[in-house]
């Protein structure tokens, strides 16, 4: 499905070059690899995630496996810091590359999901007030109804007590995939937030809407009590905002805003 602009035909053909040179991921294809590096590009872009925060695919020919960055900036990466990595955080080709050390959020998610094909975590400073007071984040309007209207948040003080917030063990992140449990977005308290799906485009979607609907909601709260979607709406407007209408416009643009400053 997924569209791109001039600047990123030129990445896909680069990865192809550095692919037959063996100075690649061998394991994805240079579509797969492309994929990844537009999807941080355009995350940082559309400002979810800055210096941290990351995005990884189930690797295409391996459901026990995963594709995600080296430890790196998200507008930065390259095809070439790419890893792929076992459901318990294992990294498989490595290297020198090293690894987030809050790749476990997403092996313990696709562990449990199997209908999860992408995962992001970011910290978007948008939705931390939400995640900081357990007020419910629900669609305040249309194109914000992918994020659904259940939201838990989810407190790793709850059983891990006082530590540094970041998901560093498989015990942790499985502890916050239960959080998330059937559900696409899960907040995470004094830290961020997860959001789940099956397609590069639509789980970029709800993340971007995510911190759409929290600064919409705050705002709205600010002079008033919100009227958000009902569930049937949600529903409606979810099915709208996904079909190939909706998401290959958006993507496009995205694309295309992100490759002016790549
Ligand atoms: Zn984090």
């Amino acid at each position: 499905m997924v569209v791109c602009t001039n600047a990123y035909r030129h990445a896909k053909a680069c990865c192809a070059d550095r692919a037959q040179r063996g100075n690649l991921n061998m394991t994805a294809s240079p579509e797969t690899l492309r994929d990844i590096v537009i999807a941080n590009h355009i995350l940082a872009h559309e400002e979810v995630v800055d210096a941290y925060g990351h995005i990884s695919f189930r690797h295409p020919d391996d459901p026990e496996k995963y594709l995600l960055s080296r430890a790196r900036a998200p507008e930065l990466i390259e095809a070439d810091d790419i890893v792929t990595y076992r459901l318990d955080g294992d990294a498989i080709d490595a290297g020198d590359r090293r690894p987030y050390s809050e790749r476990m959020i997403h092996g313990a998610i696709y562990e449990q999901r199997p209908d999860v094909n992408v995962v992001i975590h970011n910290h978007s400073y948008e939705v931390i007030p939400f995640a900081s007071t357990g007020t419910p984040l629900r669609p305040v309007t249309h194109t914000c109804a992918p994020i659904g209207k259940d939201i838990p948040v989810w407190d790793m003080r709850d059983k891990f007590g006082e530590t540094n917030h970041l998901v560093v063990t498989m015990e942790q992140g499985r502890n916050l995939a239960a959080a998330l449990g059937g559900g696409n977005i899960a907040l995470m308290k004094r830290h961020g937030c997860v959001v789940t799906g099956t397609t590069v485009a639509e789980t970029v979607m709800k993340a971007i809407y995510l911190q759409v609907n929290a600064k919409l909601q705050l705002q709205t709260m600010m002079i008033g009590e919100p009227d958000y979607l009902t569930d049937t709406e949600i529903e409606e407007c979810t099915a709208m905002q996904q079909a190939p209408i909706s998401l290959d416009r958006a993507w496009e643009v995205w694309c295309r805003r992100a490759a002016k400053n790549s």
